[in-house]
């Protein structure tokens, strides 16, 4: 890859030259949702020029363009997860319809009373209450694996909370309220060999770095498209492919049959089986074109960048009287959460926007951990391959600014 040029990058990104208040908007909302570059915004208009049909059926030209171009989305996502197999990509809505379709379909059959499922308290709450519904559901019991003061899975907590019920590890890569990365490769094998199976949340982890679901192991790993240059609407459910085959359909109807009469149905193997109706067709499409707008960039490059950009956020804002980073493990990508003593999250974020500077101020989603931490809600700046250190500069200074500030945001 050439040497990565911010600069570059942002000019693929047309909505970052909108104003906000009559200032540049800088964007640093990515966790809760990333911009789209021109190519994928093309890509989804291209579509629906050339090629737009349903697919599977109907033997016609469009049709075949459509199938195609679907297709080939699948297999770029396989590429992008490192997948054994395009079978092994299922287009769902998200991340949360993916561990939803888990919990149902594999839990329903796999978890019974008295079983346990094992989550962690960084979890967004996309991969808390499926699994709580299922509990309830079944009489299983969900157990949690803590956080150290850094914001850290405690490791050899977590393995004592495994046992011959477990039946299910469910975690996240990269906390979405924090930023801690998850040891996941080292959490995957301690599950295995207790005999549970092991889903990874991957919404926050797969715009900063590299994922390999076979080196990792994980049994599903599960991603949002629009966390990651891609369209609303689309997401990746992967699954080891004899797991998914043995997991019974999760809703029935077109497209995931093989055959059907009112004795009976014979389902097609997966991922057939799991795509029921007509598809978010042309947005699988676009997030295909924002997997290879970023393999073009390079993740390695990403990591990188970001990376130096993260510490360079952290020293600033760490820098600035009365701010409190919640969550300073060594190991975080794109996301840093602080609290400003005295000040409601929500003014700051308020104030912020007041500039153009777009961050999430609330709860994330992630309630536990942010109780674990004793506060309800923190300001959430989240970083893309596409910010600036002006811009991390200009967050910090505004920042500064509030924490001194105008006693109209005092409590
Ligand atoms: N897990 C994590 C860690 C997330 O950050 C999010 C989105 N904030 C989700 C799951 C849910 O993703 P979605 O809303 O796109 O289904």
């Amino acid at each position: 890859h050439p040497a990565f040029d911010v600069h570059a990058v942002r000019r693929d990104f047309p909505i970052l030259e909108e104003r906000v208040h009559g200032r540049p908007l800088v964007w640093l909302d990515n966790a809760a949702t990333t911009q789209k570059p021109q190519a994928v915004i093309d890509r989804l208009a291209y579509f629906y020029r050339h090629e737009n049909s349903n697919i599977h059926r109907g033997a016609h030209e469009l049709a075949a363009r459509a199938t195609d171009a679907y297709e080939a989305a699948r297999d770029k996502a396989a590429r992008f997860l490192h997948a054994a197999s395009s079978d092994e990509i299922v287009f769902v809505r998200g991340a949360s319809e993916a561990i939803n379709l888990v919990a149902q379909s594999w839990g329903r059959r796999h978890i019974g009373k008295d079983d346990e499922i094992v989550i962690t308290w960084l979890e967004h709450h996309a991969n808390i209450v499926p699994w709580q519904q299922l509990c309830l559901e079944v009489g299983a019991r969900l157990r949690v694996a803590p956080v150290d003061d850094l914001g850290r899975v405690m490791l050899d907590e977590y393995e004592k909370l495994l046992g011959p019920r477990t039946r299910l590890v469910a975690f996240s890569q990269v906390s979405n309220a924090l930023g801690t990365v998850t040891p996941a490769r080292e959490m995957i094998e301690i599950a295995h060999r207790y005999g549970a199976r092991v889903l990874v949340d991957g919404a926050q982890a797969v715009s900063h770095l590299r994922v390999d679901v076979q080196t990792l192991d994980s049994d599903w790993y599960v991603f949002s498209g629009h966390k990651v240059f891609g369209p609303t609407g689309i997401g990746v459910l992967y699954g080891k492919l004899d797991l998914l085959n043995t997991m019974p359909p999760w809703q029935g109807g077109g497209n995931m049959i093989r055959d059907v009469s009112f004795e009976q149905t014979l389902y097609q193997p997966a991922p057939a089986r799991f795509e029921a109706g007509t598809g978010n067709i042309a947005d699988a499409v676009g997030l295909g074109a924002a997997l290879d707008y970023l393999e073009r960039i390079g993740l390695e490059n990403v990591s990188r960048y970001e990376h130096e950009l993260l510490l360079h956020a952290t020293r600033g804002l760490a820098g600035i009287p009365g701010l409190r980073i919640i969550g300073t493990a060594p190991d975080k990508a794109g996301v840093i959460s602080f609290v400003l003593e005295g000040i409601r999250s929500e003014a700051v974020g308020e104030a912020l926007n007041r500039e153009g500077i777009a961050v999430r101020s609330g709860h994330h989603c992630a309630q536990p951990i942010l109780r674990r931490f004793g506060v309800e809600s923190t300001v959430r700046p989240s970083l893309a391959l596409y910010n600036t250190r002006e811009e991390i500069d200009a967050l910090v200074v505004a920042v500064r600014r509030i924490g001194e500030g105008s006693s109209v945001l005092r409590y």
